[in-house]
Formats: C-alpha cells, structure tokens, sequence
C-alpha cells in the first residue's frame, strides 16, 4: 500500500508502476512474502486504486533495476535536468548545474 496525495493514479498506471514494483520486489526478496495486489491508496479522494505482478513483470524490473546499478557503479549516471531540479537537495553539487553556471557565466545557454 502506497499512500498517495495530488493527482489519482488510474489503474493503467498502477499496472504500469515502477515503485510499487520495487515494492513487490522488496516484500519478496526482505519479508518473503507474495503481496497479492499492490495498492495506491489516495488520501485525498480516499481512492484506492490496485494492480498485480505476475513473475514475468517482476523478473524485468529486477533486470532494469540490476542494469540502472551496474550503470551507476560504472559512472555512467548523467545528470538529466529539469523543472524538478528546484526540489532536489543535491543541486549544488550536480554537474548538470556546474556546467549550467559555467555556461551562464561565459554567456553560452
Ligand atoms: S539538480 Fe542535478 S541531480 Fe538534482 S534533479 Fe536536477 S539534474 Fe538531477
């Protein structure tokens, strides 16, 4: 169960979802247990709004999540900036904005 504000998740998106995967990845591989369904649950509109994974699905997730470590570990992790950067805690010590204030400060966009 993911407890959710903001914007409703619909069912094609929960179905879809990287984190309650993780989630169900985690309840295995941690606590071994078989989580029947993975809910959001919205505080707001008290929705709930739930979805499975079948192995197949959870063996790909655990194939994308082992390839994005094997990147990292690797240092290829580049930077990717948005308008999410003004909530991120690691802004100044991104490279991304380095090179952005570099590019400011010699007059390059
Ligand atoms: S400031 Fe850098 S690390 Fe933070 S979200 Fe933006 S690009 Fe990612």
């Amino acid at each position: 169960m993911d407890y959710k504000t903001g914007k409703p998740k619909d069912e094609d998106k929960t179905k879809k979802d990287l984190q309650l995967s993780v989630y169900a990845l985690a309840a295995r591989e941690v606590f071994d247990w078989n989580p029947a369904r993975l809910t959001f649950y919205n505080l707001q509109t008290n929705q709930a709004v739930s979805a499975a994974r079948d192995d197949k699905k959870l063996n790909k997730v655990r194939a994308e999540i082992q390839e994005a470590a094997a990147d990292i570990r690797a240092g290829k992790f580049p930077p990717k900036p948005g308008f999410w950067c003004k909530y991120c805690d690691y802004e100044s010590i991104c490279p991304a904005r380095e090179q952005g204030a570099a590019a400011s400060a010699s007059g390059e966009e």
